[in-house]
């Protein structure tokens, strides 16, 4: 048997969504855009929601209405995607990398504390796997220090911290929709603006409109729309929010088949938790998951190796993502790998994530975990 690490889900509306858009509108910014916008509002609560055209769009957005610039300093983890280390390059800004803690593998607020200097804009906290950061403690730091909060919660749609949606707890919150997440318009994201102050959000939408108050004409706010400030072209099509609109609609469906499944590897490997032989997703009781990914955290680098390439051998793609970004290529040409963080370097060397998707069925769950038991077995 062959398991990919993910596959979409469709719920089976798409196909009808998408032929609707065809006979309304194909570009951006009409009808589904709309749709997909009050979706995200209603079950977050954002006081405001702009689709993009990707999750790595939004951070970039996101930073440009904080108004970062060069010598700027921004704290993030190495242990994440590297669009949320670009969003902050591309201003010419500093990311300065934090340690996560061993637990859930986000940010952890004693270490942001640590990096705190007078130049220091922004904090961009990560949701590992749907999993929330700890938002108070972040927030605290951000209130106490004068800094802005973007929450990169590519990973968190559709998950709480302490019962409030993740991507609501910062003055920003950026959703991926991408192919490989719990909801997907093949690519595609969202902006979320957590004030009501109306300045942010005209300000969005124009860098969002290709720096023009196109959206002020579209709702007949204005009889033309000119260039009104700097901006890019994040506006996604139609015909991927409509997509999308299928996809959301079903997010309670998709949330609870990943959970299933979740609990299955949890219970089915509790016995090597319980021996002290492995780490794997801990779901603290304040956090509610969308169970976007499960893991293993192996005892050794060695071990991690063997039990991945066992896995392979059997059809299992089973995955070993993030490498850190400070020790990247990247990293090492900004001089960033001088940083220590021992926590980021042994989970991304030990940890180890399992197949999970909306629609896996029971005879591939039970082919995943009754293979990756034998090669425990050799491994541990
Ligand atoms: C997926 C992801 C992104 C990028 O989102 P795209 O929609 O692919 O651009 C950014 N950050 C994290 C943590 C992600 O998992």
């Amino acid at each position: 048997m062959q398991i990919p690490y993910h596959k979409p889900y469709w719920t089976g509306m798409e196909l009808e969504y998408i032929e609707d858009a065809l006979r309304r509108q194909v570009s951006g910014n009409g009808y589904y855009t709309g749709m997909a916008a009050e979706i995200v509002r209603e079950m977050t609560g954002a006081c405001r929601v702009l689709p993009t055209t990707s999750g790595t769009h939004a951070l970039e957005m996101a930073v440009m209405l904080c108004g970062l610039q060069e010598g700027d300093e921004v704290i993030l983890p190495s242990f994440t995607f590297p669009s949320t280390a670009n969003a902050v390059i591309l201003r010419g800004a500093r990311p300065v990398f934090a340690e996560i803690n061993d637990t859930t593998l986000t940010l952890d607020p004693g270490d942001v504390g640590r990096r705190i200097t007078g130049r220091t804009r922004a904090i961009i906290p990560v949701h590992y796997g749907g999993i929330g950061c700890d938002m108070e403690g972040i927030m605290e730091l951000a209130r106490c220090h004068n800094l802005y909060v973007i929450e990169d919660a590519a990973q968190a749609v559709d998950a709480r911290y302490r019962g409030k949606p993740l991507g609501t707890w910062g003055h920003l919150g950026c959703f991926s929709f991408h192919g490989t997440k719990n909801h997907t318009s093949g690519e595609g994201g969202a902006l979320l603006i957590n004030t009501s102050d109306r300045s942010w959000f005209e300000e969005a939408e124009i860098i969002w409109e290709k720096g023009t108050d196109r959206a002020k004409f579209l709702r007949g706010e204005k009889s033309f729309y000119t260039w009104v400030g700097p901006g890019s072209n994040y506006t996604p099509s139609e015909v991927l929010m409509a997509m999308l609109c299928a996809q959301l609609r079903e997010r309670d469906l998709i949330r609870e088949q990943r959970r299933l499944i979740h609990e299955y590897y949890e219970s089915g490997l509790a016995e090597y938790r319980r021996k002290g032989l492995l780490q794997m997703t801990e779901i603290p009781s304040h956090c509610q998951s969308n169970y976007h990914i499960f893991y293993l955290l192996l005892p050794s680098p060695e071990a991690r190796e063997e039990a991945r390439r066992g896995l392979i051998r059997r059809g299992i793609s089973a995955l070993s993502h993030f490498v850190p970004l400070h020790s990247s290529p990247m990293g090492q040409k900004l001089g960033l790998d001088r940083e220590e963080l021992p926590v980021t370097e042994r989970v991304s060397r030990c940890i180890l994530r399992l197949p999970l998707y909306a629609g896996m069925t029971g005879e591939e769950s039970l082919y995943v975990l009754e293979n990756l038991r034998d090669v425990l077995e050799q491994v541990l």
